[in-house]
């Protein structure tokens, strides 16, 4: 039928139709709480997707769909929409070594052993110092600081970890946080009774909690027993918790564990039996094959920490065997203070593909896509948390991060896997949601009083070096 032959009755119904049309299209789109549009998705998914213009689809604290733009506009609608304007859309990084509340130790001293750095400085100046007013205040400057770059979820080992527990919520992040078990009167706990209580009731506050995975975590086997490792190990069982330690860190730990015990470090918690899918074993730097053999089939998380590791001078992680060995393997900042002095784990990100690649001198040793995983997947494996974050995926929790391509650092990007591991910074980060909550938007933090904990921070150098009886 042709146009010119329609009474003006039939015009009109024909837009009606097509007006219903529209309407009832917009209808069948699903409402949902947030969109991220128009994103270069990077989704680290088993396929490794990346959808070039892409969405990201949020509903409660879930991803409910991500693909092409133009598939995901015909099906969903949101009052909320973030505009990408062509950024990196990426899974939050996951930091998985660290001491949050140490930034306020942030270069305290630099340029030492990690035995001297520990019993000549740290350690006292954390009997004077610590409490649980300073754990908060720590927990919020490295909450700013590790959201600005796009850090989403971290692990820790500290004192008053509750405290910690209670700002990380706070800020919105998620976090996977071990109390300090150690052979000697902490912060918090003067004994291994008032140790245990402590933990006991942190594991059983938190449980079930979105955000927060409360953990114990014996500090290593050169600063604890066999039986305050064990019973860390048991609280860890009884409550179905993580367990997170210092593993192989130093030469020193490796030599003296072979003169006690007959043998490596990671065998000696073999037979103490705390080998376990739980285990969350930061820096593991002595490990040779056997080792490496057992990790795997415990299915051990390891973390390497490459700043820290450079910085204390105690090794380097072989890391590329460790990875051909079936381990998870993740990455961490360690520090704050005294190993690294900052929580940017981008730096890390770039750093463990160097380090690697110059310690074996093979520029093929550890690549840039090995690196991003080892930052997102791979370190949800390591925190044994892949089922809930590491990748944009359906079903998994809403940890996204947008990076901006529209920087002098960031032009041309002809590999998108190499522009992540050795181009951008975590400056470069601009927005950041956690569990589908918007936690920076355009740099501008929502969730933090950034100038209120760079002030606080700024009194506690006061403090901490008049406590010193330093300048
Ligand atoms: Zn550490």
């Amino acid at each position: 039928m042709r146009r010119e032959n329609l009474s003006p009755l039939a015009i009109s119904l024909s837009t009606i139709v097509l007006l219903l049309c529209a309407a009832l299209s917009a209808q069948t789109k699903q409402n949902v709480d947030l969109i991220v549009s128009h994103g270069l998705v990077v989704t680290m998914n088993a396929g490794r997707a990346i959808y070039r213009n892409g969405s990201v689809v949020i509903k409660g604290d879930s991803i409910l769909a991500v693909g092409p733009q133009s598939e995901i506009e015909t099906k969903y609608k949101s009052a909320q929409i973030i505009e990408a304007h062509g950024d990196l859309v990426l899974p939050g990084f996951i930091n998985g070594h660290t001491h949050v509340p140490m930034t306020l130790f942030r270069g305290l001293h630099d340029d030492v052993t990690l035995s001297d750095w520990l019993y000549k400085y740290i350690f006292p100046a954390e009997a004077k110092n610590v409490n649980e007013e300073f754990v908060r205040w720590g927990t919020r400057l490295a909450a700013a600081e590790q959201i600005r770059s796009g850090v989403t979820t971290f692990a820790d080992m500290y004192y008053f970890e509750d405290a910690v527990a209670e700002e990380t919520k706070a800020a919105g992040m998620r976090g996977v946080l071990g109390e300090t078990f150690i052979d000697f009167p902490a912060p918090d706990n003067r004994s291994e009774a008032e140790m245990l209580a402590y933990t006991e009731r942190f594991l059983k506050k938190w449980q079930g909690d979105p955000l927060i995975h409360a953990a114990p975590a014996p500090h290593s086997i050169y600063t604890c027993s066999k039986k305050t490792i064990q019973d860390a190990a048991a609280l860890a069982t009884k409550y179905n918790a993580p367990l997170l330690m210092h593993v192989s860190e130093m030469k020193k730990e490796w030599s003296d564990s072979e003169k006690q015990n007959g043998m490596s470090p990671v065998q000696y918690l073999e037979t103490l039996g705390v080998l376990r899918p739980n285990l969350v074993a930061a820096h593991c730097i002595f490990v040779d094959e056997a080792d490496r053999k057992l990790l795997a089939e415990r299915q051990v998380g390891c973390v390497h920490n490459p700043s820290s590791n450079m910085m204390i001078a105690s090794g380097v992680s072989p890391v590329p065997e460790m990875r051909a060995a079936g381990i998870a393997v993740g990455l961490g900042t360690d520090g704050p203070a005294g190993s690294n002095n900052d929580l940017d784990l981008m730096e890390e990100i770039d750093l463990a593909a160097k380090l690697a690649k110059i310690t074996k001198m093979d520029p093929l040793a550890l690549n840039a896509n090995a690196v991003v995983e080892m930052a997102t997947i791979d370190g949800a494996r390591a925190l044994h948390m892949e089922k809930e974050i590491g990748s944009l995926e359906p079903g998994k929790k809403a940890d996204l991060i947008l990076i901006s391509l529209d920087e002098p650092n960031a032009v041309p990007m002809y590999e998108v896997y190499a522009q992540i591991a050795y181009a951008l910074k975590g400056r470069d980060v601009e927005t950041v949601v956690i569990s589908g909550r918007v936690v920076m938007r355009e740099h501008k933090l929502l969730t933090v009083d950034e100038p209120h904990a760079l002030a606080r921070a700024r009194e506690y150098q006061k403090s901490v070096s008049a406590s010193l009886g330093l300048k």
